[in-house]
């Protein structure tokens, strides 16, 4: 094998360190990147390719990019789902013998970016891992940037709640077990959310356990509640172990494990998220259009990033509920306190991003100068929150907050108003701060003194009116003569340089002078840095209460949120009990409203665990069934986070989980079939519905034949319906009018419908929900609304009373109840009365099968292989068979 050039070799031996890493290898002031490499950022990045000589006259693909810019391509890489380990010099080359050691210094990877630019602010950032330990998932999560390290366990039969859980944190990172990495739905999950998997490194619960305790110091597990936790220490320690090894020191500020329990919260499912566009909507995926959207108004990052986690996670406990009720309550009502509170914390940096920069040694002056104008305004937040007297969780914040006041005093004292990015090159520490600065400052100042008045005096001395005293970086300080004053140049001048219309001297005073200032700028840029980190290390050791003060501006700053949310769009507080009631008064949909102002219509709702358990809602298409239903399961969310509502009243039995099964869309992105994904859908609900949860149907079984698919709703509603199976509150919107019958049938299914007013002009939909089931069809007014032409309208209308005639023939088609609950929705068991299929209209069902054998043929014929007469005599063959 040739021999390969010494950087080379260096280079070879560091990347096999990192081979699922693009290596960039710092070289002067670029990053290299070579082979496969190279190749690969070339591509993403669109860099030029070239070749740079490996040694043995070989030549290895090359790319590169100015160390200076590096952020922004590492985070295009980044997004693209590679890692990028950073390869630095790290000796002074001046002392090197040979070629200067390098070594990688950090590993950014998408879970672990802390760089501001390659953040979304308002975003959490965060690494996951799920692990096994037996028959137990240890699940954890961080944000490396923020500090917040979560862990919890649930059980390997519960992998469905690890998927929400997952979905709920949409981590940008995860490191899992082999089988899981390969498993269906994180691949899925990937496609769509671009998320890297890594396996799982350590497997042995003892290192894991010694990581943690290592990382925070203690002796034991205990103070954190997860000693007796194996797959939860198992997976947080594989996440220290990651950091550790990607991140190459050990980071101050993750300084504790919060243990959750999945109990903790209201349950949200990936689906039910989606459908009800809770933080994103379904077809932009923006946020615009959401309910983050209507409720958010939070004024910091901070802010942003909790009350998306409030959405996500709504609360099952009444007290907790009425704490945060309580205080929107009290900030509603004092408009002018609230505004007060709202300017204090407007304007606040994001400081647990800072903290982060502080702890990586990254953080430079102007992050120091912005957290210092954020602890100016402290005091301030500290005076508003203090003018409520009423709340518990308002006046706790208050009695917490620290202001931090020795520390502002200490940033004041320390950097100048407005310091440089630079750390290493002065201008940062302020005038006072420290006596040896001060004094080289004032050498360094009067030796400038000196110089200027040098320009004045030599003048004077030699009658040279164009004398001028310059700089450069080559000769330093000089005196310049131009050429036609040449002969009154004194003797005590040396030359240095000539140019083309002039002469540059010294003096050896000058020299002196020179010597003595620039001595003094490195002095004190040396002393600038030192003192600067001590400041910054001073910072650090402070963590804990700046972390502290940050949680009690987010919380402030989502309450304040609610309730200017609630003051503009005239919500009214929720009365939260444990009963299993849902009463609303004039309830409207959070986000409809907004598009659509006045002309919203209110509706009322009452559900409870009786006569009024399972409403089953009829009507036609675009009369407001959707809306009405989303809008009941926004309003019990939005009470659950602590939000007030938009109704005139609403009581809330607390709801353990919202299930939603909406439309009919086919889920591309894993080649489900929409019955498929439909059926796994009402699977998962009725797996994991309880008496205490609230379920929205939005049609259930047309994906499949009309017959089945009504069978199948019928089966379900019965099914959720009963106690003795769930019992759930339910709403359930449907085209099959047939489902109708079921209120007499059963205890606890009401019927309704959306009214419609019908007039010469034609229908109006009148968007109010009423008792009853709705009598007619408008699909074809509907039709008729969207534009068709009417001759297509009349045909519609003739063959729809054709079909009519023909349906009344149909008889009855009756499900007894009983054998419905024992099938358990096993369609093969299903007992339908009477052997009520054969009684189907016989014309019917033999139109149907001929129509299918025809759909069929033509499905199975290669049209685009036809002739023209093969063409004509298939078209002839099919219309035999009509
Ligand atoms: P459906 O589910 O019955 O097909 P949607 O709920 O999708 O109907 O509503 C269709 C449209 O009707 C909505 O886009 C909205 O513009 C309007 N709409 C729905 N509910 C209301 C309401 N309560 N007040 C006013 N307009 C409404």
């Amino acid at each position: 094998m040739a021999e390969l050039t010494p950087m080379m070799k260096q280079y070879k031996s560091i990347k096999k360190k990192y081979q699922d890493s693009i290596l960039f290898y710092r070289l002067g002031d670029f990053y290299e990147m070579f082979f496969e490499d190279a190749e690969i950022a070339a591509r993403i990045l669109d860099l030029a390719l070239t070749a740079r000589n490996k040694g043995g006259g070989e030549k290895a693909a090359m790319a590169g990019v100015p160390y200076h810019s590096a952020d922004t391509y590492i985070a295009k890489l980044i997004k693209n789902g590679y890692k990028v380990a950073i390869c630095e010099q790290i000796e002074d080359p001046d002392e090197a013998s040979g070629i200067v050691e390098r070594d990688v210094i950090r590993v950014i990877t998408p879970g672990t970016v802390i760089e501001n630019d390659m953040l979304e602010d308002k975003n959490n950032n965060f690494l996951a891992a799920a692990v096994y330990y037996e028959d137990t998932i240890g699940f954890s999560y961080i944000d490396i940037s923020t500090g917040d390290f979560y862990v919890t366990e649930l059980f390997k039969t519960q992998s469905s709640k690890l998927w929400d859980e997952i979905d709920r944190i949409r981590p940008a990172e995860i490191i899992v077990e082999e089988d899981l990495a390969d498993g269906e739905f994180l691949n899925n999950y990937q496609q769509v959310n671009k998320i890297l998997i890594n396996k799982r490194e350590i497997f042995n619960l003892k290192k894991s356990y010694e990581i943690l305790q290592k990382h925070f110091k203690i002796q034991s597990l205990i103070g954190f509640g997860i000693e007796d936790m194996p797959a939860a220490i198992a997976a947080a320690g594989e996440i220290l172990h990651f950091i550790n090894n990607t991140q190459k020191r050990s980071l101050k500020h993750l300084d504790k494990i919060s243990l959750y329990t999945l109990n903790n919260y209201m349950v949200l499912d990936t689906a039910t998220r989606k459908n009800l566009e809770l933080t994103s909507t379904i077809r932009s995926h923006r946020k615009n259009g959401s309910l983050l959207d209507v409720l958010d108004k939070t004024v910091t990052s901070m802010g942003g990033r909790l009350i998306r986690k409030w959405i996500n996670q709504p609360l099952i406990n009444k007290e907790e509920i009425d704490r945060r009720l309580e205080a929107v309550e009290e900030l509603k009502d004092n408009f002018i306190f609230l505004q007060k509170l709202r300017d204090a914390l407007d304007g606040v940096y994001d400081l647990e991003r800072i903290l982060t920069k502080v702890t990586y040694g990254s953080a430079n002056a102007r992050d120091l100068t912005a957290l210092r104008y954020s602890l100016t305004k402290l005091p301030f937040i500290f005076e508003a929150l203090s003018l409520f007297e009423d709340s518990h969780l308002l006046s706790g914040l208050c009695d917490e907050i620290d202001t931090l006041d020795d520390l502002g005093e200490l940033l004041t004292k320390a950097l100048v108003e407005e310091p440089p990015t630079t750390v290493r090159e002065g201008g940062i520490i302020e005038k006072g701060f420290n006596e040896e600065l001060d004094q080289l400052r004032t050498m360094c100042g009067e030796g400038k003194d000196w110089i200027t008045n040098l320009q004045k005096s030599e003048r004077e001395r030699t009658g040279i009116s164009s004398l001028k005293v310059g700089f450069n970086k080559v000769f330093g300080y000089y005196l310049e003569v131009t050429k036609a004053n040449l002969d009154k140049v004194p003797d005590d001048y040396t030359r240095k340089q000539t140019l083309a219309n002039s002469e540059r001297y010294i003096t050896p005073e000058l020299k002196e002078k020179e010597a003595m200032i620039l001595g003094a700028e490195d002095k004190i840029n040396d002393l600038e840095y030192r003192l600067f980190v001590s400041v910054r290390d001073k910072v650090a050791d402070n963590i804990q209460r700046i972390k502290k003060s940050a949680g009690i501006i987010a919380t402030a700053d989502v309450l304040s949120s609610f309730a200017l949310s609630a003051i503009e769009n005239d919500y009214v507080s929720p009365i939260i009990n444990d009963s299993n009631e849902i009463n609303i008064e004039q309830g409207r949909h959070p986000v409809v409203e907004k598009m659509l102002n006045e002309n919203f219509v209110p509706n009322d709702t009452i559900l409870d665990n009786e006569e009024n358990r399972f409403l089953i809602i009829t009507g036609p298409n675009m009369s407001g069934k959707s809306t009405y239903m989303r809008q009941v399961a926004l309003i019990v969310l939005m009470a659950q986070i602590g939000s007030f509502v938009p109704a005139s009243k609403a009581v809330i039995g607390l709801v353990d989980r919202i299930f939603t099964r909406v439309g009919a869309s086919d889920d591309l992105t894993t080649g489900q079939s929409t019955f498929m994904v439909e059926m796994n859908e009402v699977a998962n609900i009725v797996n994991n519905a309880s008496q205490k949860s609230l379920i929205i149907l939005d049609e259930v079984g047309r994906g499949t034949s009309t017959y089945d698919g009504l069978s199948i709703a019928w089966a379900v509603s019965q099914y959720i319906n009963d106690p003795r199976e769930i019992g759930a509150r339910s709403l359930f919107a449907t085209h099959y009018h047939e489902l109708t019958r079921l209120e007499e049938e059963f205890n606890g299914i009401k019927n309704y419908s959306v009214l419609v007013e019908e007039d010469n002009s034609g229908v109006h939909f009148l968007h109010k929900i009423v008792q009853g089931k709705a009598n007619e069809s408008y699909g074809i007014e509907v039709a008729r609304l969207a534009g068709l032409p009417d001759e297509l309208i009349n045909n519609a209308r003739q063959i729809l009373k054709q079909l009519e005639q023909n349906d009344n023939e149909i008889k009855e088609v009756a499900v007894s109840g009983e054998d419905l609950t024992e099938t358990n929705l096993n369609k093969e068991n299903m007992v339908i009365s009477n052997n009520t299929v054969q009684e189907i209209d016989r014309k019917q069902l033999s139109l149907f099968e001929s129509n299918k054998l025809i759909c069929e043929k033509i499905k199975e014929k290669e049209i685009i292989n036809l002739t023209p007469l093969e063409a004509l005599n298939f078209l002839y063959e099919l219309q035999q068979e009509v």
